[in-house]
């Protein structure tokens, strides 16, 4: 029986390491599909235009919103960052499970439409770990680090609104427990899923 696949919302503080642990869930379970946003944010020299982003001016960002193709889009951190529909609707109609790395406003842009989706938080160990990472990032001005800290407090309070809190202790254990949710929601009892095995037993 086909099933519509997953939809899992990964939010979290700046500095956090949502994406090193999206890249250690993405090796546990090459099967899973990572949507890639847009972002009027500059690229960073390491980063590459239609892999880490699609990178686009204000301009070019206010048509993909006028076009309707977000599925949600948010101001953060002075920039603006959105979810690509087609790639994300195409992948759930194909029954494949889609990731996306998102911040708290977008997260609950989505909940409205798609209820069913997996909200997962991540947190940090310990508050003071927040900085220590983004600045041996070495990637934001001081400006930058002093916003993604601030916002961090705001994030951070909105954790009663997804399904999990995993702590980022460890890249590896995070990602581990990330990918237990997974399978804990794919024994989730179904409708579809009951009616098909009511049927067989009542024949
Ligand atoms: P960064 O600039 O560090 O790559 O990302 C900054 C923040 O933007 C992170 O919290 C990240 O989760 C969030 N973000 C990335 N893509 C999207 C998106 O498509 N929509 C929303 N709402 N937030 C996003």
């Amino acid at each position: 029986m086909r099933r519509e696949g997953h939809l899992i919302i990964i939010s979290g503080p700046s500095g956090v390491g949502k994406g090193t642990v999206c890249t250690a869930l993405k090796a546990m379970r090459p099967e899973l599909k990572v949507s890639i946003s847009a972002t009027t944010r500059k690229k960073r020299p390491t980063e590459v235009d239609g892999e880490n982003y699609f990178f686009y001016d204000e301009n070019g960002f206010y048509e993909l919103i006028q076009q309707g193709e977000l599925i949600e889009y948010a101001k953060v951190h002075g920039n603006y960052y959105g979810t690509p529909k087609a790639y994300v609707m195409d992948q759930l109609d194909a029954g494949e499970d889609v990731i996306l790395e998102i911040d708290v406003q977008g997260a609950m842009q989505v909940k409205q439409n798609m209820p069913g989706g997996i909200y997962i938080f991540l947190l940090p160990p310990h508050k003071n770990d927040l900085e220590a990472r983004i600045r041996n990032r070495g990637t934001e001005d001081e400006a930058n680090i002093e916003l993604r800290l601030h916002n961090a407090q705001e994030e951070i309070s909105m954790l009663h609104d997804y399904d999990y809190a995993v702590i980022n202790e460890d890249v590896d254990e995070c990602a581990t427990l990330v990918s237990h949710i997974i399978d804990a929601e794919n024994q989730r009892i179904d409708a579809r899923l009951m009616r098909k095995y009511w049927e067989e037993f009542h024949d």
